[in-house]
């Protein structure tokens, strides 16, 4: 059943709430609170939760094969231990930037984790993506970006998209999972202002995207092809950040938000900023890439 009114899910609203992750074994759904500095973690079968403090702002984070998680934190990447809670540093790319931070991220089909960075302050050009590969290399696959968004990969493996969100627009790369090399950068979607800001993004096993709008109280469905606005959820809160598909078949999409920077008159208006969401929206998602460790 097609369901697009969104539910709000009775967990503690985050500050920048981010990189939502759904676990398949486990039947959980893991987002991180940036500013709040931890990973929440909820079963929606049952309700249990558990929010994991991390010291840190911590932005994305991935499934190892060895059931780890790998995360982007402001000090680099470093895998997490679930049971023991325990963090293991594995490389730092911008130990010379202090005023950057990790941003979004995600693992590719061949399971490299890519993420990239943003300024704390400000919106200059000064972060640059970066690809962690199985032998826990990093290399910048790109820079001059100014807020590192949204990465998705096609479900042939052949294209990688990615949002550089004050570009308003949704670039596509060709992409070579056998050396991990993207080329060919050219814009599929432009946004237009009213819009708001395009952020985080997942893709549906049709290979249309679903794209989270800063400012924009929505997550819509688009064509990367056409550049076709295909569909759209629209939710009581302004500031979404991203989503993922989840559920048994991945055919629920769950959705994050933020409430930080909102003023009390607008958090009077939006009670949920911060909320995480679910729906119904009548597509299958892909199952998120997971991290390869080296043979
Ligand atoms: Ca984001």
């Amino acid at each position: 059943m097609v369901n697009q009114q969104p539910e709000v899910l009775a967990v503690e609203p985050a500050l920048l709430g981010e990189g939502p992750l759904w676990l398949p074994e486990s039947k959980q759904l893991v987002w991180v609170d940036i500013e709040g500095k931890c990973i929440h973690m909820l079963s929606p079968g049952t309700g249990a939760q558990r929010v994991i403090m991390v010291g840190e702002r911590i932005s994305a984070i991935v499934p190892a094969e060895d059931g780890r998680l790998v995360c982007a934190l402001q000090s680099g990447f470093y895998f997490l231990d679930l049971q023991k809670e325990g963090l293991e540093w594995i490389a730092d790319p911008e130990s010379d930037q202090p005023g950057n931070r990790f941003n979004d991220g995600k693992c590719d089909p061949a399971g490299r984790f890519w993420a990239g960075t943003m300024p704390l302050e400000g919106n200059e050009p000064v972060g640059s993506l970066y690809r962690l590969d199985q032998d826990g290399s990093v290399r910048r696959m790109l820079s001059e970006v100014r807020c590192s968004n949204g990465l998705a990969w096609n479900p042939d493996a052949a294209a990688m998209y990615f949002i550089d969100t004050y570009t308003r627009r949704i670039d596509r790369f060709d992409y070579d999972a056998r050396t991990g090399s993207i080329g060919n950068r050219r814009a599929v979607v432009h946004i237009p202002p009213e819009q708001g800001l395009p952020d985080g993004m997942t893709i549906d096993a049709e290979g249309m995207l679903w794209v989270a709008f800063w400012g924009g109280s929505c997550v819509a469905r688009l064509n990367p092809g056409s550049g076709e606005w295909l569909q759209r959820v629209e939710l009581p809160v302004s500031q979404v950040t991203s989503c993922c598909f989840g559920g048994d078949g991945l055919e629920e999409l769950y959705i994050t938000s933020a409430r930080t920077g909102l003023s009390e008159e607008q958090l009077q208006k939006e009670p949920l900023a911060g909320s995480v969401f679910r729906c119904i929206p009548g597509v299958r998602g892909l199952p998120a890439n997971v991290y390869k460790l080296q043979a």
